[in-house]
């Protein structure tokens, strides 16, 4: 069975990287010229049940662990007036350790064979091909064929339109900076951001920064709004959180020139579509969350899911996308809830007494992450 994944992201990199563990060989079709072609985001916590699950599934739990920080799990969440009024230190059992996407990314790459990964390779169509299977066309002018094809491409996926009319729609907005060197640069602000994360919660806004392992901390400036913000650089974002203290916004004032604006889209909740004996989807293709911690969890266990299925039944492709396809929808549903919920809680009108309650109540499931990369 010839299997073509479309997006070299966490979904579709595991994905392969299952499949090849198996001895199932997976041609993956990228846009990016190159591994490191763009930025990757800052860093994830990955959860046992999900992330950590398919790197186990994918062989590569221990060097996972080896490039994971479980002090980055320490997490603060101030006032506007920059009060700390929670801070967790990360307890011994390190459950939820921090990985930078990057090394998450290198370490997926590392683990196929380097043919596998066809780089600058945007598909740009893909029409029925012979014997129910698939021809994808290339942005270069090339052709490929494939049995079963899987759309790993992301929250604005081509591939879903082939599946389903169900477009993402616009939820937030924010400004994205990073201060490279930090413990060098400005010793004063990485004391503030400490090991892990920090969020300053807001009336619908807030503002986060994360530390990456490199000591390169990532700002992010986050608003609820009703169309997109596009704020054009950080005297802008500046603008914004002028009632803000300045001991937080000085993460804004060491940050690099230009913020760049970027949207949070979502798919509905529930989203679904009648099953394809031959496509299907994985990650945010297939479910486009708020970004609270779940996104790329779920994107790396829907693709230790869907490698099993097909492993275990090689000769019924439509069966195993079935299968995977009645779970996954099982298991995103309640998260999908979830994420909506929290996404409203971190970026409300009471999103600071909301959050400090929830980290304070005593014995409660903790949320898994914020927005921070
Ligand atoms: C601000 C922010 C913070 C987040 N924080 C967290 C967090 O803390 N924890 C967490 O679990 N999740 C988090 N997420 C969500 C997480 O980033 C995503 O859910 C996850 O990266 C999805 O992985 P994916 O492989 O499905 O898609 P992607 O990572 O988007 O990968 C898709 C790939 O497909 C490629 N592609 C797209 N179209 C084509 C095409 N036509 N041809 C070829 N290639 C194509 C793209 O270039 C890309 O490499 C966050 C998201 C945001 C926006």
């Amino acid at each position: 069975m010839r299997i073509a994944i479309v997006g070299a992201g966490l979904a579709g990199l595991s994905l392969a990287r299952i499949l090849h563990v198996h001895g199932i060989g997976a041609c993956v079709y990228e846009r990016d010229p190159s591994p490191h072609a763009r930025s990757q985001g800052g860093t994830l916590d990955l959860h046992p049940e999900s992330g950590q699950y398919a790197l186990v599934a994918a062989g590569l739990a221990e060097q996972f662990y080896a490039l994971a920080r479980s002090e980055g799990e320490e997490h603060k969440i101030f006032s506007p007036s920059g009060d700390l009024l929670v801070h967790r230190v990360p307890d011994a059992t390190g459950r939820r350790p921090e990985i930078d996407r990057t090394d998450l990314r290198d370490l997926l790459i590392g683990s196929l064979p380097a043919a596998a990964i066809h780089w600058g390779a945007q598909v740009v169509a893909v029409e029925d091909g012979a014997a129910g299977g698939w021809q994808l066309s290339l942005a270069d002018g090339t052709r490929s064929e494939c049995d079963l094809l899987v759309g790993a491409d992301g929250g604005s996926s081509l591939l879903r339109a082939r599946l389903t009319d169900v477009a993402p729609s616009y939820l937030s907005s924010y400004a994205q900076m990073s201060i490279p060197d930090v413990d060098r640069t400005h010793p004063e602000l990485a004391r503030l951001v400490g090991h892990g994360s920090l969020w300053a919660l807001g009336h619908n806004q807030n503002l986060t920064a994360q530390r990456e392992s490199s000591g390169l901390v990532r700002v992010s400036a986050m608003v609820r709004s009703t169309g997109p913000w596009r704020p054009a650089g950080r005297s802008e974002v500046l603008q914004r959180y002028a009632d803000w203290s300045p001991s937080l916004t000085a993460l804004v004032q060491a940050a690099d020139d230009p913020a760049v604006a970027r949207e949070i889209r979502v798919t509905p909740p529930g989203m679904g579509w009648s099953s394809h004996p031959s496509l299907t989807l994985v990650g945010d293709a297939a479910h486009l969350m708020p970004p609270v911690g779940e996104g790329a969890n779920q994107a790396l266990r829907d693709a230790a899911d869907l490698a099993a299925e097909v492993i275990a039944n090689p000769d019924d492709p439509a069966g195993a996308i079935a299968r995977y396809e009645t779970q996954m929808r099982a298991r995103i549903g309640p998260i999908e809830r979830d994420s909506a919920k929290m996404e409203k809680l971190i970026l409300s009108a009471t999103a600071l007494v909301d959050m400090v309650r929830f980290f304070t109540r005593p014995a409660i499931r903790e949320p898994s992450g914020a927005a921070t990369s």
